[in-house]
């Protein structure tokens, strides 16, 4: 078996499953070069291999295997082999196609009927996600924690949440050069919500997201610490370690709890509709109305 040096390097296998065609091995070489040429991505492969290395057990046959992905839709998936009785997922095999992007493929044709959708919809934006999945079930912290609160409902699960969060990340660290736009959820390729698209106003999204995103730091310090260096024009991590206060402020904001109450899509038709009324805080210039309108508690 020829290796490529990425897979010894980091300990990442591509299973071909005897596929020789489709140019599967190829697309997805591809796709691992494009992310170890970034910052965030080296970060996240070698926070991978560190976990192969510390926690083999964690990993089925102590490496991390990419398998094609058979279902045929625009996705890619990571699923642990075992999850444990304290319901942690663990020994993950990562899912994915990348001929699903090329012409023809789904992706491509769920984008071209979604031409609003355009937040990660770039093969390595999609394998990158994969690999925050896969990187969460190494080190052993993954669950299948359902969210429960309005505002990041269209996430549906705190791991989804992770890995759309750092792959935002990824998608703003300028020394990724070509890349789509920031992603608002997990259940389209949607763009996030202007109100939301910085570092600290992504807090806004709900009162949850403190609490998400500081238990994520404490379960990945070594990662997220490293995380927080990238100059990410996006960068919520960033803005935790350097301004916990701040985050806590924005993410228990009055903005967070009415967002909690209608939920992401009720939430957004009501921000329209805002704009367009003659009294309406927006109508001004908006951040600055915005925050008048919500009253003291949103922080500056
Ligand atoms: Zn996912």
């Amino acid at each position: 078996m020829n290796l490529h040096y990425l897979e010894k390097k980091y300990g990442i296998r591509i299973n071909l499953l005897g596929w020789s065609g489709d140019a599967y091995e190829t697309g997805t070489l591809q796709a691992l070069i494009k992310i170890e040429s970034t910052d965030t991505g080296r970060m996240l492969l070698e926070s991978i291999a560190y976990h192969i290395r510390v926690h083999p057990g964690n990993l089925a046959h102590g490496i991390l295997e990419i398998r094609p992905y058979a279902e045929g839709d625009c996705n890619a998936s990571t699923a642990p082999d075992i999850t444990t009785k304290a319901g942690r997922m663990i020994q993950p095999v990562v899912h994915f196609w990348p001929k699903a992007y090329t012409t023809g493929g789904s992706c491509s044709k769920y984008l071209d009927d979604h031409k609003d959708e355009t937040g990660g919809v770039l093969p390595d934006e999609a394998l990158f996600h994969e690999f925050v999945h896969a990187f969460r079930m190494a080190a052993g912290v993954a669950t299948l924690a359902p969210i429960a609160r309005g505002g990041l409902s269209n996430y549906e699960d705190e791991e989804e949440f992770i890995a759309v969060l750092v792959t935002n990340i990824y998608i703003t660290d300028p020394s990724n050069k070509s890349h789509s736009r920031l992603r608002r959820d997990h259940v389209s390729f949607k763009t996030l919500e202007s109100d939301l698209d910085q570092s600290f106003t992504f807090f806004r999204s709900s009162v949850s997201t403190y609490r998400l995103v500081e238990r994520f730091c404490r379960e990945n310090p070594g990662f997220t610490k490293n995380l927080a260096q990238v100059k990410a024009s996006f960068n919520p991590i960033a803005a935790f370690y350097q301004d916990p206060v701040q985050a806590w402020i924005y993410a228990n904001s009055e903005a967070s709890e009415s967002r909690d109450a209608l939920g992401p899509d009720d939430w957004d038709i009501y921000s329209e509709m805002r704009k367009y009324s003659a009294d309406s805080p927006w109508a001004g210039n908006g951040e600055k109305v915005f925050k008048k309108w919500f009253g003291k508690k949103t922080p500056k």
